[in-house]
């Protein structure tokens, strides 16, 4: 603390101003001084609501509103650019600056008619940061300030409320104590020392709230305060004002590298070089009697959009009450009985403020005496629901363009729309045990179970349940359908429950690391919480959030009526904005977007979402299943060709079923189908129980399966017997989908759907590869237009997943009609990180800077995205109309989809409740 305190005083002398510096002497062709002082007030500003960079939001705003007549307290808003250097010089101050600071705070003292520290007209102020984005309560903020022990009297005097005035001075000295002079708690300590001082005094008086105190024991807090200081710094609190505002200038510059606000920077990718403002303005009061209040308003509901004046206020308070919750504001309506010149003037802000920055406001207001201030406005936060309803319904009032709403909406947020959603009173009252990783957004309520047997089983009852595993397995599919939600305890957002999860639109919390589950003993611990299977658990898939207990849950109205048809898409406000928005989405973009879908049932919901085809059937996910599981792990345990063609022909008919399914469901859009791909371990029976149930089902002796199992058994399977590797050892696999593929299109097309089938081979690295692939596929169709007497037309193209398939791709190109990027895998190979392994040292990546988003779920555009750049380049000298797609989950990402636009890519393809999202983010990269 110490260390902290000293170099937070470094820069100041004795009074606390920078250390006298001799003036940079100028020549006369050098110019003017740089600027680094904004002044704003009388319906003048310096600054402008368009200097956010140099001015920080706060700064740019209080400037514009200025500017517009708004009543806003005069000020001066220090730049961004004096952070970045005292930052960068141990403290210090650029030279022109206690300069250029004195002359605006004396034009603030001439507009109010008060000086800092005078005896007679005291002015007060407010010192307070502002970046660029607002980072809510990461930086520091010091009221009140120019009290001390004379002006304190004044002001008791001038206002003839001396409650009033030491209660102003008591929190000024609060807030400078911990802020500038660094008494806080120290390790061991339980309460912070004010708090501390606090409590005695309540406790002598025999009260409970701060409020029930006299001024003679606010005077007694003020020199309890004052001796606190003293003890603990050694130094006493300056009684200069000057001192004052250079300490507290000095501490908000210094809050900006503080570790909570490092943090936040961290998480919303925010640079540190932007920097903070520091904005000094007039203090008012709302808290001089019943004549005075204090509040915050949205100029929208930012939950609902809804167009209401949305806020809350107290009489005789200043901003924290308000805040910290002690007292309950009153609902804004309500200021129309009880102040109505006020509420007037308030409303007719409201309006100017929508008209004048063209979106919804979050304001800060205080009512002085009967006089109404605004100390802040910024463009308000919202929830995806809001964020839609206010875009729209401003283009409808005309206030904004179409281009405007599009751009406005972060593409994300319409996951929100589509997620089921907790209902918020019921949140308020949940245990939050956990957190992990937002991998399916929405909100699932049930019963929690370790097994996806018992998932489906409890499922089959009518019970609602969450499904928590370690990790997920293909194995668990029957149970992440049964399931609610799914929780892991490990694995990234790409991993296998992630994916499936978002595309089946399950809620998903993946990667909850403080999450213990024990498979043996049957519970799952968190936070000092053990639930036993079967008790109440609560994800939150949006916010990664995991609560103990029950919360109710309700569905999005916009999935009720394209997915669920149990609304009527008329009778619904909130589907005709997301249908008028998403219009006005697909006249802009220029990217198509597709869907990665294993079923007729996901097909028919990505198109109900706007997907424009298939970009990728992972046909693997079909054997899992009813006992097609047990036909494939025939196949695989056979030892010869013929047993293995046996097998293969109990799955063709299964495969044939499916695939006229998804044919039929697509309705003439095209589908890309992809060849057999994961590791052949992942459909092993591994327990014995397991290889007990398929030696009686097949007839073959359980030590052949259990040596067999051993012998398939692989170091690393994700870089071993998979992808087209299976179809180059065991052809016959490839040939009997080609086979199930060509059928299907056959019988689909006899009925009068015209059928677009592209086949996609994975993870080829050798053109030779591809070839021989190629080879079966094209054998197999003309055998099958043969037979049936049909003409099919389809492309046989592959994945670009390797790094080597990117650097031949000029190669590949001579035989692969499309290319589809698999940026999971491509990842994987490229960064050679385990894309289910990384979530155990990703986090850590991040808060070293290494890497600024996780590479699995935003790409990699400097490393993996080169290769892509080259995939394109390549592939298009070969074959310059070659088709290029993507298919890995990154295909559902806004700044990814982004990307692919700039490349120009044909498609983008994601799960199905991923659709919207990719529409919106590609009509957002057409109009950058
Ligand atoms: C990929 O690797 O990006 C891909 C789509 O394939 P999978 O996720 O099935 O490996
Ligand atoms: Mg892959």
């Amino acid at each position: 603390m110490a260390t902290k305190k000293t170099s937070k005083l470094r820069a100041l002398n004795r009074t606390g101003r920078p250390l006298a510096r001799r003036p940079a002497r100028r020549s006369p062709k050098a110019g003017k001084a740089p600027r680094h002082v904004y002044y704003f007030g009388d319906g003048k500003a310096d600054g402008a609501g368009n200097m956010k960079p140099l001015l920080g939001g706060k700064g740019a705003n209080l400037a514009e509103m200025t500017r517009i007549g708004l009543p806003v307290p005069p000020g001066f808003t220090i730049t961004t650019e004096v952070c970045t250097y005292f930052t960068e010089h141990d403290r210090g101050y650029p030279p022109e600056l206690e300069a250029q600071v004195e002359a605006a705070l004396a034009k603030v003292e001439k507009s109010v008619g008060k000086k800092l520290g005078d005896p007679e007209t005291p002015l007060l102020v407010s010192v307070r940061s502002g970046a660029r984005d607002s980072m809510p309560g990461m930086m520091d903020t010091i009221l009140n300030l120019g009290m001390n022990d004379a002006v304190v009297e004044i002001v008791a005097g001038k206002t003839n409320n001396p409650r009033f005035a030491w209660d102003s001075y008591r929190r000024f000295l609060q807030m400078y104590g911990d802020v500038v002079m660094g008494v806080q708690k120290r390790p061991g300590e339980d309460h912070d020392p004010f708090e501390a001082v606090i409590e005695k005094i309540k406790h002598k008086a025999g009260v409970e709230k701060d409020t029930e105190l006299s001024v003679e024991e606010l005077k007694t807090m003020v020199g309890g305060f004052k001796a606190l200081i003293k003890e603990r710094t050694g130094k006493s609190f300056p009684q200069d004002p000057r001192a004052q505002l250079w300490g507290a200038i000095g501490a908000v510059f210094g809050s900006w590298m503080n570790d909570r606000a490092i943090v936040y920077r961290r998480k919303y990718s925010i640079p540190h070089e932007w920097g903070t403002a520091v904005n000094v303005q007039t203090m008012v009061f709302g808290n001089m009697g019943a004549t005075s209040a204090t509040g915050v308003a949205f100029t929208r509901d930012p939950a609902s959009g809804e167009r209401v004046f949305y806020g809350e206020y107290l009489i005789n308070a200043q901003g924290e009450d308000v805040v910290a919750g002690v007292r309950t504001p009153h609902p804004i309506a309500q200021l129309a009985q009880e102040m109505p010149a006020a509420h007037k003037a308030l409303m007719k802000v409201r309006a100017l403020l929508e008209q004048h920055f063209k979106d919804m406001q979050d304001l800060e207001f205080t009512v002085e005496d009967n006089r109404l201030y605004i100390l802040q406005t910024r463009n308000g936060k919202r929830t995806g629901l809001a964020a839609v309803r206010i875009a729209v319904e401003m283009v409808e009032e005309r206030l904004i363009s179409k281009e405007d709403a599009v751009r406005r909406i972060p593409a994300d947020s319409l996951a929100h729309l589509l997620a089921p959603i907790f209902d918020r009173q019921s949140v308020a009252r949940a245990i939050k045990i956990g957190s992990g990783l937002p991998a399916g957004p929405g909100a699932a309520s049930g019963h929690v179970v370790f097994s996806a047997e018992l998932a489906v089983a409890r499922a089959e009852k009518g019970e609602k349940v969450v499904l928590a595993r370690i990790e997920t397995s293909p194995e668990d599919l029957r149970g992440m359908i049964a399931a609610e939600g799914i929780l892991t305890s490990r694995g990234g957002v790409s991993s296998h429950a992630a994916l499936v999860a978002r595309q089946m639109g399950k809620v998903c919390v993946c990667g909850a690391a403080g999450v213990q589950i024990d498979y043996s003993k049957r519970t799952l611990s968190a936070n000092g919480v053990t639930l036993k299977e079967g008790d109440y658990i609560s994800i939150d898939g949006t916010t990664g959030e995991v609560f103990a207990g029950e919360v109710t849950t309700a569905a999005s109205e916009i999935v009720q009526v394209l997915v669920d048809r149990s609304l009527d898409g008329k009778q619904s406000p909130t589907y005709q904005q997301y249908a008028k928005l998403m219009r006005w989405v697909d006249g802009f973009r220029k990217l198509k977007v597709r869907t990665n879908a294993d079923t007729p049932e996901q097909v028919v919901n990505a198109v109900a979402f706007g997907a424009e085809g298939i970009g990728l059937t992972r046909t693997e996910h079909m054997f899992f299943e009813g006992n097609r599981i047990d036909a494939m792990r025939e196949m695989i345990l056979a030892e010869s060709k013929e047993a293995r063609v046996k097998a293969l022909a109990k799955l063709l008919p299964y495969q044939r079923k499916d695939f006229i399914g998804i044919f039929t469901a697509l309705r003439g859009l095209p589908a890309t189908i992809r060849f057999l791909d994961p590791p052949l371990h992942e459909f092993l029976p591994h327990d014995k129980e397991q290889q007990l149930d398929l030696s009686r089902k097949i007839g073959v002796p359980v030590e052949q399966i259990t040596r067999r199992v051993q012998e398939l058994h692989e170091f690393n399977p994700m870089l071993g017997h998979r992808g087209c590797r299976l179809g180059i050892v065991y052809p016959e696999i490839s040939e009997m989908q080609a086979r199930a593929v060509f059928e299907a299109a056959a019988a689909v097309q006899k009925k009068g759907i015209k059928v677009r089938e592209e086949i996609m081979i994975p993870l080829v690295a050798f053109p030779r590869e591809l070839k021989l692939q190629i080879g079966i596929v094209h054998r197999v169709a003309a055998e099958v237009m043969k037979e049936k007497k049909v003409k099919l037309t389809y492309l046989v193209g592959t994945m670009i997943e390797i790094p080597r398939a990117a650097l031949v791709a000029d190669e590949i190109a001579r035989d692969a009609e499309f290319f589809s990027f698999g940026t999971n895998d491509l990842t994987q190979t490229t960064l050679g990180m385990s894309r289910d392994d990384s979530g155990t040292f990703l986090p850590a990546y991040a808060e070293l800077d290494i890497v600024a988003t996780n590479p699995f779920a935003s790409i990699d555009q400097k490393g993996v995205g080169k290769l892509m750049e080259m995939t394109r380049d390549l592939g298009r000298k070969t074959r310059p109309d070659i088709k290029l797609g993507i298919c890995g989950e990154h295909g559902g990402e806004p700044s990814s989809v982004k990307f692919c636009h700039r490349l120009g890519l044909e498609y983008v393809s994601c799960s199905p409740f991923r659709v919207p999202i990719a529409r919106l983010a590609a009509a957002q990269a057409a109009l950058e």
